[in-house]
């Protein structure tokens, strides 16, 4: 089964005239898949990640999470949704300032039913893998770029969610961070979380099995990768 589908969406904003932010996509995001979403700025980018993650809704067509038809669902169910079954990594890391990294990747568990005790438990386990055990009780102004990020991974996937949306991730990290964190994300995926990935850069789409390239609002081509480059 997909971890997400996209069935004819089409996004439409009633401007002066109206603005076909995407077109007609039909897409399917297959478990365990890493797939990259490429395009010029306009394309479409950002709209197909506000649906996928559950931030938005079509004008017309379906988006179904996790078995989820997310068009059926109230704001509330697709907050439950969001919090449950989509993990996302930003550009600009979106850590709390003020919570330690253990706080940081415990807090989207408050969502679920497990106690303090499981929470924090869960959370230094998300923390070992990726390489911060040392660093819990470390703020995030106290972390380096690497690490934020590697600590919003942990955040990301600590409610073990359908899938994983990551926003340009390397986007604000030097030549040799970028490679650990993607170094990372290829790490998950080969453990079997479904990660999907907009970026700008070819390098980073190329970690990917495939990259999907948006053109005004438009799928104008998948293109498929021999595996994901890089990840060994
Ligand atoms: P990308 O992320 O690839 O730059 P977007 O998804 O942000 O593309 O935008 C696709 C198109 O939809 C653009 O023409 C953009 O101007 C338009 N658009 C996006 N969001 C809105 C909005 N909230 N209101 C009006 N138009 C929007
Ligand atoms: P990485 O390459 O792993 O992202 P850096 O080489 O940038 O890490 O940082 C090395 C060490 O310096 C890290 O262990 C980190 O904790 C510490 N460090 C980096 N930035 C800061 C900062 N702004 N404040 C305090 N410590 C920092």
């Amino acid at each position: 089964g997909s971890a997400v589908s996209l069935e004819d969406v089409r996004k439409t904003y009633q401007l002066a005239e109206a603005v076909h932010a995407l077109d007609g996509v039909t897409l399917e995001v297959p478990r365990g898949s890493y797939t990259a979403i490429m395009g010029p700025s306009g394309s479409g980018k950002s709209t197909l990640m506000n649906l996928v993650g559950c931030l938005d809704t079509p004008t017309e067509g379906r988006v179904i999470v996790n078995g989820e038809d997310v068009t059926e669902l109230d704001s509330r169910e697709r907050t439950d949704l969001r919090g449950t079954q989509v993990g996302f990594v930003f550009q600009t890391f979106n850590l709390m300032p003020r919570l330690s990294a253990l706080e940081n990747v415990a807090l989207p568990q408050l969502f679920q039913g497990a106690s303090r005790r499981q929470r924090r438990e869960r959370a230094r386990r998300l923390l070992e893998r990726v390489g911060l055990a040392d660093r819990e009780d470390h703020l995030p102004n106290e972390l380096s770029g690497g690490q934020r990020q590697r600590v919003a991974l942990a955040r990301a996937l600590v409610n073990d969610p359908a899938i994983v949306l990551a926003d340009e991730p390397s986007g604000n990290l030097d030549t040799d961070t970028e490679a650990d964190v993607l170094d990372l994300f290829s790490e998950f995926h080969e453990g079997g979380t479904t990660m999907v990935v907009v970026t700008h850069e070819r390098h980073v789409a190329e970690r990917a099995e495939r990259i999907v390239h948006l053109l005004d609002g438009r799928i104008e081509r998948i293109e498929q990768l021999e595996s994901g480059a890089g990840s060994d």
